[in-house]
C-alpha cells in the first residue's frame, strides 16, 4: 500500500458569536465565512429561553446517539437526546436500509438491540423492520429516562473560550437553548462542533471529494429471488436505464412477502453539509427509482410485471462529511500497525469500506494513494479521538470523529459507531459526577467502567 497524503486540507469555520446570561441566551448568529450562500450577510438576533439544563446533551439520534444517550442516562447523568427528525435511529431507519445491525461480533448496546428486536435472517443478514426498530428506541429510551426530544435541530452553541454552555436549538417552538455540563455531538456530520468552531476535515486530502450519497427505495409486488448486480441492470438496460449505482441489489423484507429494499442510486460530488446538494440528490433520486421501477416493470417478465413503488428514502443517505479534529487524529498508518492505547475504547476489525468516490462511468484519477478497501489489523479507537481538541467539554461520537479517510471508511459501519457512542455517553457521565471536563478524565479508567457497562 502506497502513503496516503499527509498534507490534509483543514477547513475552519466561524462561529456564531453567542453571549450567556440571565434566563435567556442572545443569540447572534449569521453566515460563516466563505459560505456557498454569497458574500451578503443579514444578522439574526433573538433572545432564546433556556428550556432545560442537563448533564449531558447528545445531539442526533442515530447509531451513535442512541448508544450514548443510554449509557450516559445509564451511569446517572441527566440526559436530553435532540433529533431533528420525527423517529430514533439515523441511519438504521431514516434511509430505507435494515440490516445494519451488527449484534453477534459486538457485545453491549450493539448485542442488546439484537436480542430485543425481532431480527430475521435472510440470505445471510439479519433484516429488522423499520418500525419495529423505531418503538424499541422509544422504549429504550423511556426505559433509561433519557428526556428525548424530535422534531428539533441543534443549530449552534454558546462558547466562552474552551468550554460550551449549551446549544442553541430550531423547532416549531422557536429558538431555544438547552444548557449541558458536557455536549456530544452525534450528529453525523459534527454539525455542533463546526458551530462550535472547531477545526474539521472534509474528503479525500487532495481534492476534498467524500463518499457518494445513496437513495434508497422500497418496491412491493416483486415475485422473484433477491438478486443483485448484472442481471438486475441488463433488465434496466433493456429500458434504456443506466443506474448510477452499477450492482443495483433488492434487499428482502422479512414477513412482507413480495416487498424489497432497492439500492440503485449513488450520487458523487454531493456535499452532505450543503442544503442545496442534499435538495438536488434528493430529487434525482427519486427520479432514477421511479425510471429504475418503471424499467423492471416494463422489461423484468412475469416476476415484476405487477411491481410498484410503496416509498423512497425517507431520507437521502449520507456517508461520509465533516471529521473533527480530536485529541488524537486515527490515520491509516494505526489501522496498518494494528495500533492499540490505553485509552482503546473500541476493537475494530472492519476493513475500510469507503464507497468508490468517482462516478464509476466516468475515469477515475489515477495514484490514488491507497486502495479504498484496504484489509487493517484489528486497530483501536482512543477515548481521546472522541474529545474536541478545541473545546474541553465537546465530544463527538459516530462518523464525526477524528480520524482520516481511511480511518473513517472502516469505523463508520454501523456496529463501530454504536461503540464510540457508548464510550461517550459513559465518559460524559464520569466526568460530570467527578465535576471535571472529559478532557481531563483518565482515559483507563473509563475503559475498565466501559468493559463492565458492556458486559454487565
Ligand atoms: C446508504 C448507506 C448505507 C450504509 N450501509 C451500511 C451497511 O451495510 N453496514 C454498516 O454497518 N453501515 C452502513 N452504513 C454506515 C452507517 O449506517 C453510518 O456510518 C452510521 O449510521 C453513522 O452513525 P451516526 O450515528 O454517526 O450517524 P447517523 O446514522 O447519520 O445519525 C445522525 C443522526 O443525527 C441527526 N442529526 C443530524 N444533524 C442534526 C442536528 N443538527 N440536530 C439534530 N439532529 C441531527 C440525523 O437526523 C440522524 O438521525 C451505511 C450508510 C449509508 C448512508
Amino acid at each position: 500500500m502506497t502513503r496516503p497524503d499527509l498534507n490534509r486540507r483543514t477547513f475552519l469555520t466561524a462561529a456564531a458569536a453567542i453571549g450567556i446570561g440571565g434566563r435567556s441566551v442572545r443569540a447572534v448568529g449569521g453566515e460563516s465565512e466563505g459560505h456557498q450562500g454569497g458574500g451578503d450577510f443579514q444578522t439574526l438576533r433573538c433572545d432564546a429561553p433556556i428550556v432545560r439544563k442537563v448533564d449531558v446533551l447528545v445531539c442526533g439520534g442515530g447509531p451513535s446517539g442512541c448508544a450514548a444517550a443510554l449509557y450516559a442516562a445509564r451511569s446517572g447523568a441527566r440526559t436530553m437526546l435532540l433529533e431533528n427528525l420525527p423517529f430514533l435511529g439515523g441511519v438504521w431507519t431514516a434511509v430505507g436500509v435494515s440490516h445494519l445491525i451488527d449484534g453477534r461480533r459486538h457485545d453491549g448496546l450493539n448485542a442488546e438491540i439484537h436480542y430485543r428486536l425481532p431480527v430475521h435472517q435472510v440470505f445471510h443478514r439479519n433484516i429488522y423492520l423499520i418500525e419495529d426498530m423505531k418503538c424499541l428506541l422509544d422504549d429504550m429510551m423511556a426505559e433509561a429516562d433519557v428526556q428525548v426530544q424530535l422534531h428539533t435541530r441543534a443549530v449552534s452553541v454558546a462558547r466562552e473560550g474552551r468550554l460550551v454552555h449549551g446549544v442553541f436549538t430550531a423547532s416549531k417552538s422557536g429558538i431555544e437553548f438547552i444548557e449541558a455540563a458536557v455536549v456530544i455531538d452525534a450528529t453525523g456530520d459534527g454539525d455542533i462542533a463546526a458551530a462550535a468552531g472547531c477545526e474539521f476535515q472534509q474528503g479525500r486530502a487532495f481534492d476534498g471529494q467524500t463518499q457518494p450519497v445513496t437513495l434508497f427505495g422500497t418496491i412491493g409486488g416483486y415475485r422473484g429471488q433477491p438478486a443483485k448486480g448484472r442481471e438486475l441492470v441488463e433488465i434496466l438496460e433493456r429500458g434504456g436505464w443506466r443506474p448510477s449505482y452499477p450492482p443495483v441489489t433488492l434487499f428482502p423484507q422479512p414477513g412482507q412477502p413480495g416487498v424489497f429494499q432497492l439500492m440503485a442510486t449513488q450520487f458523487y460530488g454531493i456535499d452532505g453539509t450543503d442544503v442545496r446538494d442534499l435538495s438536488r440528490a434528493e430529487i434525482l433520486g427519486r427520479y432514477e427509482i421511479r425510471k429504475c421501477v418503471e424499467a423492471f416493470r416494463q422489461h423484468g417478465g412475469e416476476d415484476w410485471k405487477d411491481i410498484y413503488l410503496i416509498s423512497t428514502g425517507p431520507a437521502i443517505g449520507v456517508r461520509e462529511t465533516r471529521r473533527i479534529a480530536g485529541r488524537y487524529h486515527l490515520t491509516w498508518e494505526d489501522m496498518d500497525r494494528g495500533a492499540g492505547f490505553d485509552d482503546g475504547i473500541a476493537e475494530i476489525r472492519s476493513g475500510s469500506n469507503i464507497h468508490p468516490v468517482d462516478d464509476p462511468y466516468e475515469s477515475a484519477p489515477e495514484d490514488l494513494p491507497a486502495s479504498p478497501g484496504f484489509r487493517v489489523r484489528p486497530y483501536q479507537i482512543p477515548l481521546r479521538s472522541l474529545i474536541a481538541a478545541d473545546v474541553d467539554n465537546l465530544m463527538m461520537a459516530g462518523r464525526c470523529i477524528s480520524g482520516d479517510v481511511y480511518a473513517l471508511g472502516s469505523y463508520r459501519l454501523t456496529g463501530n459507531v454504536v461503540r464510540t457512542g457508548e464510550a461517550a455517553g459513559l465518559a460524559a457521565a464520569m466526568a460530570v459526577e467527578d465535576g471535571i471536563v472529559p478532557a481531563d478524565l483518565p482515559g483507563p479508567a473509563v475503559v475498565q467502567r466501559l468493559d463492565r457497562m458492556r458486559t454487565g
